[in-house]
């Protein structure tokens, strides 16, 4: 199933520079499935000539996923030297729905955000909305204990995050 990844923050990422596509806890270490991965290498490929050699393959258990390989320079594979994301039209889903996330608590999926991006406290209710809409769809392509171990391990800023208010 392909997920609506329309979303942008442009307004505010143009004078953010693009913060969390360099730092390695925030979103450059995306979780990426199957499909997206064979999605953003056809892309990439057909654009810039070359293969993206930049994913590197998790394995849990029976089930896999993969996350982008940060530069020397810490900054993602895809990001350009503008602050562009290279990849923008099939960026990762978990890069379109950030600030906003969805995490496994006890008993159900909760939403939560990260205050650290400047666009947290403006986002419109329409980014909101959808955001939450295809956060649910992002954590469904994942069994939990798969989804827990990529969050454990790559996304630091869910343990200082908030819960997001409707
Ligand atoms: S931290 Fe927020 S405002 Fe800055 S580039 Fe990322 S999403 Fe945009
Ligand atoms: S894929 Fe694009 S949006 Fe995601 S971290 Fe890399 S440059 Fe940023």
């Amino acid at each position: 199933m392909r997920i609506n990844k329309i979303l942008s923050l442009k307004e505010y990422c143009n004078p953010c520079k693009a913060k969390c596509c360099k730092v390695s806890d925030k979103i450059g270490f995306s979780i990426i499935s199957e499909e997206e991965k064979q999605e953003i290498t056809e892309y990439y490929t057909k654009k810039y000539y070359k293969n993206p050699a930049c994913f590197e393959k998790k394995n849990f258990g029976n089930e896999h996923y993969y996350v982008i390989k940060y530069t020397e320079k810490r900054l993602c594979y895809f990001l350009d030297d503008k602050n562009k994301c290279m990849i923008q039209k099939v960026k990762p889903l978990d890069c379109a729905i950030y600030p906003i996330k969805a995490v496994y608590g006890k008993k159900d999926i909760k939403l939560v955000i990260d205050p650290c991006c400047p666009a947290s406290k403006e986002l419109s209710q329409e980014f909101i909305e959808k955001a939450i809409e295809q956060s649910i769809a992002s954590i469904k392509r994942f069994k939990p204990e798969v989804y827990n171990n990529w969050l454990e391990k790559h996304i630091g800023w869910v343990k200082k995050s908030k819960r997001l208010k409707k």
